[in-house]
């Protein structure tokens, strides 16, 4: 039988003749379609600004960047995320904290969060964990009381919604960003975004992207120089997206509410299948939340099979994933000092997940024998 992928791209058609049309036309990186494609995503989720770059990660360098972040500054991240959330601080020379998450959604647990501030903290990157959002309201509240800068890790999101208002409008965020990799939402092979509302941060994103530099004769320290003057401010990198990439991302967004809208069909259906099962907990959907549902991880609760059941879905074709190992536990920041039991609400999470295949070509077929193989294997323990 066929193998299951835990993710995968859709790519139509259109969206190829998009990317050829852009490769016939005069420009193939940093033409009209940059603009176009950055218009249409800060207009879906309501954003004054957007600024492209070529991935989400880059997309938090460049936030942790422009929200001023250097050497020492402490930035408070959930322990459960991609580690690229909390990578960007180091990036920064900044000093990540991590926060326990909530038991029922997996996002940051203001509680958490709240506790973890000092005079060092500068900001908190909230993690819309698996398309939910995190409780945005409150942790605006705790950054407004403490002159802390939001940046909301909306890799997992786009459309997704906060009682009432899209992620990425800007209204509990200073910074919102998004990753177009294969397996989000939408994709252009790998891109990312920044939305904003602020300009000042707006412009800081913009030079950062293009090495530091300007063209603007407003912005330019030298003033009276002549047309081909540019000047290098600051020390930023090429983070910049093509014109083909932004003509695939243009025409993936065309599809990203019937994206979306399958996606939530397939949960329901993965919801009303695993609610009778009293080993199986799948994630929270708060009442004035609209997840996006960009992966679907359920939670295995008897204790210490959970890689029985992982490796049993693997030979049978499903291509399980786990959504994630606490960042704190990897190497590279145990060797910064991060010790085993930092969030303990994480670490138990991480040691009951697994998550299923959820992409919108998944077939009723595939629904079927996703379920059914998991009912099996779980029954038979
Ligand atoms: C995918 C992802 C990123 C990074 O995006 P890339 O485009 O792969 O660089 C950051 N944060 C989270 C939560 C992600 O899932």
């Amino acid at each position: 039988m066929k193998n299951i992928p835990y993710a995968r791209q859709c790519i139509y058609p259109e969206d190829i003749r998009a990317v050829t049309d852009a490769l016939n036309s005069d420009y193939i990186t940093q033409g009209p379609k940059v603009a176009e494609f950055e218009d249409k995503v800060a207009s879906y989720c309501g954003a004054r600004y957007a600024v492209s770059v070529n991935s989400g990660t880059s997309a938090l360098h460049a936030a942790c960047f422009a929200a001023g972040i250097s050497s020492k500054d402490e930035v408070i991240t959930p322990a459960i995320s991609f580690a690229a959330s909390s990578n960007c601080v180091l990036y920064c020379g900044g000093i990540p904290k991590f926060a326990d998450v909530l038991e029922d959604t997996i996002t940051i647990d203001p509680a958490s969060a709240k506790k973890l501030i000092t005079k060092k903290t500068k900001a908190i990157i909230p993690v819309d964990f698996a398309g939910h959002p995190a409780e945005l309201d409150e942790i605006k509240k705790i950054a407004a009381r403490n002159g802390l800068i939001v940046i909301e890790d909306a890799a997992h999101a786009l459309g997704a919604e906060y009682k009432g208002s899209k992620v990425g409008c800007g209204k509990y965020s200073d910074m919102t960003i998004l990753s177009f990799h294969a397996v989000k939402h939408i994709t252009t092979g790998e891109g990312g975004m920044v939305l904003t509302n602020r300009k000042d941060i707006y412009e800081k994103l913009v030079m950062f992207r293009n090495h530091g530099i300007t063209r603007d004769k407003v912005k330019l320290i030298n003033k009276n120089k002549p047309a081909w003057f540019y000047e290098m401010q600051f020390l930023g990198f090429n983070y910049r997206l093509t014109d083909i990439q932004c003509a695939l991302g243009l025409s993936q967004m065309d599809k990203l509410n019937s994206f979306i809208k399958r996606r939530k069909e397939i949960v329901k259906f993965y919801k009303q299948e695993f609610d009778s099962m009293e080993k199986v907990m799948c994630l929270n959907e708060r009442g004035y939340a609209a997840s996006s549902w960009h992966i679907f991880p359920i939670q295995i609760m008897i204790a210490k099979r959970r890689d029985e059941i992982f490796n049993a879905l693997r030979s049978k074709g499903i291509g399980v994933n786990l959504h994630y190992i606490p960042i704190y536990l990897q190497p590279y920041y145990k060797k910064l000092g991060y010790k085993n039991g930092l969030c303990p609400r994480a670490e138990k999470y991480y040691e009951r997940t697994i998550t299923l295949p959820l992409y919108p070509q998944l077939s009723r077929g595939d629904l079927k024998r996703i379920v059914n193989a998991t009912k099996k294997i779980i029954d038979a323990l």
